[in-house]
C-alpha cells in the first residue's frame, strides 16, 4: 500500500526543516497506517504559540518557553484510519515507528514525544541535533 500527502498536509508542512519533511516523506513511503499533518503541526509564529498555550494545547507559551515547532524542527502528525483523522495511542505509535525507522535510515536523530515522561505528546517528532 503506498501514500500520498494531501495538499492541505503538504501546505502545512512549509518551512518546515527540509530534513524533517524528508523523514515524513519516507515515513509515508513505509508506513502501514497512513497520516497527515494538522494546521499547526509544522512551523509557528511565537504568537500562534502563545494561541496555542493559553487555549490548553501547548505547555510553551513562545516566549519564555519555545517551542521546537517555532524553529521548524518539530512536526505533529494524525493517523488516517477508516477514512478518518484518529488520535489513538496505537495508531499514533505506529505512525511514529515510520518516522523513527526513516529518520534512523537517513540518518537523523529524531524525538519522539510519545516516549517523554513529563508531558507525553503521542503526535509529536522533532529533530535533536
Ligand atoms: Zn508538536
Amino acid at each position: 500500500m503506498s501514500y500520498q500527502f494531501s495538499q492541505r498536509s503538504r501546505d502545512n508542512m512549509k518551512g518546515v526543516d527540509p530534513r524533517l519533511i524528508l523523514i515524513a516523506e519516507m515515513a509515508l513511503s513505509i508506513t502501514r497506517i497512513d497520516f497527515g499533518i494538522p494546521s499547526d503541526g509544522g512551523i509557528r509564529t511565537a504568537e500562534r504559540q502563545q494561541e496555542l498555550f493559553k487555549a490548553g494545547k501547548s505547555k510553551l507559551d513562545g516566549y519564555a518557553k519555545k517551542s521546537e515547532h517555532q524553529s521548524g524542527r518539530a512536526l505533529d502528525f494524525y493517523a488516517f484510519v477508516d477514512g478518518k483523522a484518529s488520535w489513538e495511542k496505537e495508531h499514533l505509535a505506529q505512525v511514529a515507528c515510520a518516522f523513527l525507522q526513516s529518520a534512523s535510515m537517513l540518518g537523523y536523530k529524531l524525538n519522539w514525544g510519545g516516549l517523554w515522561k513529563s508531558f507525553v505528546d503521542m503526535p509529536h517528532v522533532q529533530l535533536m541535533d
